[in-house]
């Protein structure tokens, strides 16, 4: 680095000091690893969603980006055909608009290759692919048998990572990647629980590697030595039988000492462990960052070549201490950048009071990602969306005026910040002594204190934005129609149901018995936990943390918890977050009791009768000092049926409106912020931002040539 200049640069010396990788230098030592987006075109190519999203991320400072990974040969399959074919001819084109667009904006990127191996699905595309494995085994990703590979199959793959390389070198990459990590083909091979080979491809550290440091020589053969080629590589198989942290080690230091590649980047997990490859925020911070310093300093008696590292590693201080004391020579914050792409610029220019965090909720990245969508993100509506709603399309108001934001959660205060950064002046009121509304209780279930980060980030931006916040401030229909604003969001959030009405028995609107003083909701209990008494008997309609995590914050308080869950699993929805398994940990460790697929007839005193929901036969008799419903909420938004047609420019947003997950209300609050909550444009019609070719540089405001 020159000399530092800016806040950022001058308290952040190392991430700020460049790094050179083989012949490319990269602007700071903050990078966004390899993830799927779920973007790509039913052909599987890069198009401008893609070309977008990486380049909001170089635009905000980011020094490295690897793309997500793309195939390499067509018998690699992933869960879907949401992942980009880096082998199609036709990816030169594309892929070289994504590379202009990054480098425009100062970013380097490489592209990630890989083959699915096992993890794939047959069925994926449009007809039937036999799996490729190095052993015949059952995968643990969709549960299906992968063949072991022929030497002949094995050849073919590399030549194909080979071809790909090569096709990346033409789109102007900056370098390749090679996917040996996270139980995809070549990790299996490096596995000796996936390898059982009896050939010279399995059964020592020698034979294991023989296969990925023959992928790697074909792929330097092609590219030559002056093209950065680099692996990702699984630091921990995290499953009890798996590979620890002594073996890989081993492993990649035989992979290096080859001299085929030119940096190593260490990750954590299999399918076997998913959680792992992208852990939720029950997991503690820095969870992998000794094991990666122990990587690069048996690497360093090897070879010179960097290593970087991963693993909630979220605080720049932290960032910043290992790169300066060796641990790694470059630290990835890949849903740091989602949330907030302009994270690095915002550290450089001394803005950090400007940073939206990541909460760690896996919500709208990961789970939409499971569920078959394009990724998003709670904290951050424009993720994904950038054509439509990133950095560069906000636009200031076209008659600046007065507006009244009523209801301080996460809708209203979106909704007010976006309004003031349009150039609107803005009040927002709130009944109660502090914003966040819901989020605050939220924050208060185990391992949720992140969930926090979201009112005191907006409410930070709020004041520093000039938003008038008045709290303790509840305001009548008369109130706000003598406010006078030009146009006034009610954001009044939701009351808990309490009536026990599940979706499975529709007819039921409510349980009898749940008019009880022993009979809370969710949000009482976390209001007022002296309410409860010892034994407890939580109603599950909710399936997620909502449910649980009440659980658990009893089971913590010494009460004894049993769950009726209306699911066939208990708390399914965790699937999708990736918090299923920690979660399960915890609260089976701390005693936890269920009951499935079943439901609350009735409740008398301290007695409640199930049902089972397939028979509607009556079930156990259950006694408890406190029965909890976990089943949804009502809107809150007699205030905005009072102002029909008193006030003239009136929307309700969030809960109120409503109630819905918390991404839904904070997309909502944004598109409040824009006006566009009424107009018809402000749906996003079904494929508008997978198109090829339109104009990303004057759309993003990008440099000359
Ligand atoms: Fe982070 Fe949640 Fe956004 Fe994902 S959805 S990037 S975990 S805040």
């Amino acid at each position: 680095m020159t000399q530092p200049t800016t806040p950022g640069e001058l308290r952040y010396p190392s991430i700020f000091t460049p790094l050179k990788i083989g012949n490319i230098t990269i602007r700071n030592r903050l990078m966004q690893t390899a993830h799927a987006k779920g973007f790509a075109s039913a052909e599987g190519l890069t198009n401008d969603r893609d070309i977008h999203y990486q380049a909001e991320r170089a635009k905000g400072g980011i020094g490295l980006i690897v793309t997500g990974a793309r195939h390499v040969h067509p018998n690699s399959t992933g869960p879907n055909r949401s992942l980009a074919r880096g082998n199609r001819d036709e990816m030169i084109e594309r892929d070289a608009e994504m590379v202009k667009a990054v480098h425009a904006f100062g970013g380097r990127i490489i592209a990630q290759l890989i083959h699915f191996g096992p993890q794939g699905r047959s069925g994926a595309l449009d007809d039937y692919r036999v799996l490729w494995g190095p052993s015949t085994m059952k995968s643990p990703a969709y549960n299906e048998w992968a063949k072991e590979m022929t030497k002949a199959e094995m050849d073919e793959v590399s030549d194909y990572f080979a071809e790909t390389a090569l096709k990346s070198k033409a789109a102007g990459f900056d370098g390749v990647e090679l996917h040996y990590s996270h139980g995809y083909l070549h990790q299996q091979f490096l596995s000796f629980v996936y390898n059982k080979r009896t050939d010279e491809y399995g059964g020592s550290l020698d034979n294991i590697v023989r296969f990925p440091i023959e992928t790697m020589q074909r792929v330097r053969e092609a590219v030559g030595p002056d093209f950065v080629v680099g692996i990702r590589v699984s630091l921990d198989e995290c499953t009890v039988d798996g590979m620890h942290a002594d073996t890989a080690i081993q492993m990649t230091r035989k992979l290096v000492e080859t001299g085929l590649i030119d940096y190593v980047s260490a990750t954590a997990g299999t399918y076997a462990a998913h959680a792992d490859q992208i852990p939720p925020g029950d997991y503690p911070e820095n969870w992998l960052v000794d094991d990666g310093a122990r990587l690069r300093a048996a690497l360093r008696e090897v070879s010179e070549i960097p290593v970087f590292i991963v693993g909630h590693i979220v605080d720049p201080a932290k960032a910043e201490a290992l790169i300066a004391s060796g641990a790694t020579d470059m630290v990835a914050m890949t849903r740091t950048q989602i949330a907030d792409p302009e994270f690095c610029n915002k550290l450089r220019e001394g803005r950090e009071d400007e940073i939206n965090h990541c909460i760690r909720c896996n919500q709208a990245c990961i789970a939409r990602l499971m569920a078959g969508n394009a990724i998003s993100c709670v904290v951050n509506p424009a993720a994904g969306r950038e054509q439509r709603f990133g950095l560069h399309t906000v636009q200031p108001a076209q008659t600046p005026g007065n507006w009244l934001v009523v209801g301080g959660g996460p809708a209203g205060m979106k909704a007010a910040l976006t309004l003031r950064e349009r150039g609107h002046r803005v009040t927002l009121v709130e009944k109660g002594d502090r914003l966040g509304g819901m989020l605050n209780l939220a924050a208060r279930l185990p391992r949720r204190q992140k969930f926090g980060f979201i009112p005191r980030d907006l409410e930070r931006q709020l004041r520093k934005a000039g938003v008038e916040i008045r709290l303790n401030t509840a305001m009548s229909a008369d109130e706000v129609v003598a406010f006078g604003a030009d146009g006034v969001i009610l954001a009044t959030g939701s009351t808990p149901l309490k009536t026990a009405f599940t979706s499975t028995r529709p007819a039921v609107d409510r349980v009898p018995g749940t008019e009880q003083d022993n009979v809370l909701s969710v949000v009482e209990v976390l209001e007022d936990p002296s309410r409860v008494g010892k034994r407890v008997v939580l109603f599950d309609e909710d399936g997620g943390r909502y449910a649980l995590g009440t659980a658990e914050y009893l089971l913590d308080r010494g009460h004894q918890v049993h769950v009726v869950s209306r699911f066939i699993s208990l708390s399914p929805n965790l699937a999708l977050t990736l918090d299923l398994p920690v979660n399960y940990q915890h609260v089976f460790r701390k005693g936890l009791t269920y009951t499935l697929n079943s439901w609350v007839r009735s409740i008398d005193g301290k007695q409640a009768q199930l049902l089972n929901l397939f028979t509607d036969l009556d079930g156990e008799c259950l006694e408890a000092d406190t029965f909890i419903i976990a089943a949804g909420h009502s809107p809150h938004d007699a205030l905005y049926h009072a102002l029909q047609g008193r006030v003239e420019n009136l929307h309700c947003i969030g809960d109120a409106r409503l109630p819905r997950p918390l991404q839904d209300t904070i997309y909502e609050g944004m598109l409040a912020g824009r006006e566009l909550l009424d107009d018809p444009k402000r749906f996003i019609e079904q494929g508008e931002l997978e198109g090829f070719g339109a104009d990303w540089r004057s759309a993003m405001g990008a440099p000359a040539h």
